[in-house]
């Protein structure tokens, strides 16, 4: 996914755009990727907004996959699963994200400096944030911008721990690495970065 926020900060005529990099995890014993979507957070060890994990209560989770298996999703899953095969790798999806979860000890972290002293935004209100350290009203906008799709994959271990970072594209397969790459071919992409 490419989403860029552009965000405004009260006082601050330029418009200072933060671009979104997917996020996969690894789970180490399952030897699986496992996909999480970042959101907007403001990092006060960064001192600034970044990309941060938000991730799902595993009882929120657990009805995800009970939908899947009942057929009773809503939204936009009810729209996209119209097929059993379809509805079975939903159900999959949620799955790898219950067995990241549930290894998962530590609170959220912003996923630049890995800190865990990040404020996300008011769902009520995710336009608008009022920044601790200043008390400076920042305006945010999230858009979808294919052209800013970032050309770079980070990936992090389930406690949220940067291991390091491979190109999203994979020449020698003409194919984009995601959360569907084999995790030998991944971790071998890793270890070939000298990491
Ligand atoms: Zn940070």
């Amino acid at each position: 996914m490419a989403f860029v926020c552009d965000i405004q900060i009260e006082g601050d005529p330029e418009v200072a755009p933060l671009k979104f990099c997917d996020a996969l995890y690894v789970v180490a014993d399952e030897r699986q990727l496992v996909a999480f979507a970042p959101v907007v957070v403001w990092c006060e060890v960064c001192d600034s907004f970044q990309a941060g994990e938000s991730p799902d209560s595993p009882e929120d989770i657990r009805k995800h996959i009970r939908d899947a298996e009942e057929g009773t999703f809503q939204g936009v899953a009810n729209f996209l699963l119209e097929s059993p095969d379809q509805i079975r790798q939903w159900a999959a999806y949620w799955q790898r994200q219950l067995t990241c979860r549930l290894v998962r000890q530590s609170p959220p972290k912003c996923l630049c400096c890995g800190s865990t002293a990040i404020w996300g935004l008011d769902e009520r209100s995710p336009n608008s944030f009022v920044i601790p350290s200043s008390g400076k009203l920042a305006a945010l906008s999230l858009t979808f911008d294919e052209s800013a799709v970032d050309k770079r994959l980070r990936l992090y271990t389930p406690e949220g721990d940067l291991l390091g970072e491979i190109p999203r594209y994979d020449p020698c397969n003409n194919r984009q690495f995601d959360d569907s790459t084999p995790y030998d071919v991944v971790m071998t992409m890793l270890r070939t970065m000298g990491l």
